[in-house]
């Protein structure tokens, strides 16, 4: 047997990727599975994206690029910051990485240290614990209802603060709850963290345009007194249906960026030449392909409040933004399935939908909310339909 180290081994699998696959071996035996697990545009890339990196390609950019990935890129992100956002960081505060998800895990390892806490509200997406775990932090969860639309409140924020507090984790869009917070809710979390000017925060905006409120997007950089202490995380996955091209970056103090640098330097060098010209075609093309996807996405939110409320013991609350339902289903659990299964936990009502209605969701526990599972409504609008109707159908027989 080989021995693995305690710190992989303690490391949950990631389990939104887990039912994707799960949902995918379902499909190659012939099933026919809806996946509503993944988090992912069903969007291809646009055009004009893909262009520049078959020019990338004939231009020769095959060699290793700098650590911190191209200066004309980190200058379209800082202009983008600037334009988009209203926040201003210099292309040496920017460190591209392979995947918004790279960029965080890179920020937690640097800045926290052995027994260093990190607040994450909870529901949260599956890997900011294991990260903060990895980094041998302490993940200090604070749990938000679906009552306070999934939002942590100032009271909730500063009781969870101690010395030992090195950061909090902000996603907003959320991933899972699609809940966002306004300007005002964070300006009011933004005056206790200036209080603590060791105090991090780890803003998550990579559903920043995939949103639903009708108003501007606000980032958490942009409020003057918490400046030198918000580290942005964003990358082109979401907005421009890019997951598979890798690219995300961070956006920090110059002394956090040069260690994600420094780090990023002897694990995994420059992120993907030819993936960081199509990043900057993103960034400085047209925009109108993410409205478009906007658009979609929320036709798609509509429909997926509307025939979730249609099924009795489903409670939801409308995201305002990303592309997650988060249904509470308390009221499924204790009951038994016409195979004779009980269905105790959400994890229990995830997988008899995905064996019996042959739609693949994912648990609330995996973000840390028991009780609920998540739905990606990132899918036909015909996809969504058949789903609800197979999971309706499949919950109206448990007893
Ligand atoms: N943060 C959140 C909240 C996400 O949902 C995702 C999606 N995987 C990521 C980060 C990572 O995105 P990327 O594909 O850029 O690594
Ligand atoms: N963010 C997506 C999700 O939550 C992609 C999967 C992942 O990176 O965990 O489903």
């Amino acid at each position: 047997m080989q021995s693995i180290s305690p710190r992989v081994k303690a490391l949950a699998v990631s389990q939104t990727l887990a039912m994707s696959q799960k949902s995918a071996e379902l499909k190659a035996k012939g099933i026919d599975v809806i996946n509503l697990s993944v988090g992912e545009p069903d969007f291809n890339t646009p055009s004009h994206i893909k262009a520049a990196a078959v020019k990338a390609i004939e231009d020769n950019f095959s060699f290793y690029s700098p650590v911190a990935g191209y200066m004309s890129l980190r200058k379209a992100i800082a202009a983008k910051l600037l334009n988009e956002n209203n926040v201003e960081f210099s292309p040496e505060q920017i460190v591209v990485g392979n995947g918004a998800k790279h960029a965080l895990s890179n920020v937690i390892l640097a800045t926290v240290a052995p027994g260093d806490e990190v607040i994450i509200p909870t529901p949260a997406w599956v890997s900011y614990v294991e990260m903060v775990k990895l980094a041998e932090g302490v993940p200090v969860t604070v749990e938000t209802k679906l009552e306070q639309n999934f939002k942590i409140s100032p009271e909730q924020l500063a009781a969870a603060i101690t010395p030992r507090t090195r950061a909090i984790i902000l996603c907003s869009p959320s991933n899972p709850t699609g809940s966002v917070y306004t300007c005002e809710e964070l300006k009011a979390l933004a005056e206790i963290i200036a209080l603590h000017p060791d105090m991090l925060v780890i803003a998550d905006e990579i559903y920043e345009h995939i949103l639903y409120t009708g108003k501007d997007f606000v980032s958490m950089a942009s409020f003057d007194n918490i400046k030198s202490q918000v580290v942005l995380i964003n990358g082109v996955s979401k907005a421009y249906a890019m997951t598979g091209w890798r690219i995300g970056f961070c956006a920090a103090p110059v002394e956090i960026a040069k260690a994600v640098s420094k780090l990023q330097g002897q694990t995994t060098s420059g992120a993907s030449s030819i993936a960081q010209k199509a990043a900057e075609a993103a960034y400085t093309g047209s925009q109108e392909c993410v409205e478009e996807m906007r658009l979609a996405f929320e036709r798609r939110r509509n429909l997926v409040v509307k025939l979730a409320r249609q099924i009795p013991g489903m409670r939801v609350s409308e995201p305002q933004g990303a592309f997650y339902l988060f249904p509470e289903v308390n009221s499924f659990l204790g009951t038994v399935a016409p195979d004779g299964r009980t269905i105790n936990t959400s994890g229990d009502l995830a997988l008899y939908l995905l064996e019996e209605a042959h739609v693949a969701t994912v648990d609330g526990a995996a973000f840390c909310a028991p009780g609920f599972i998540r739905m990606s409504y990132a899918t036909s609008d015909e996809n969504l339909v058949e789903a609800f109707a197979r999971i309706s159908k499949a919950l109206a027989v448990l007893k």
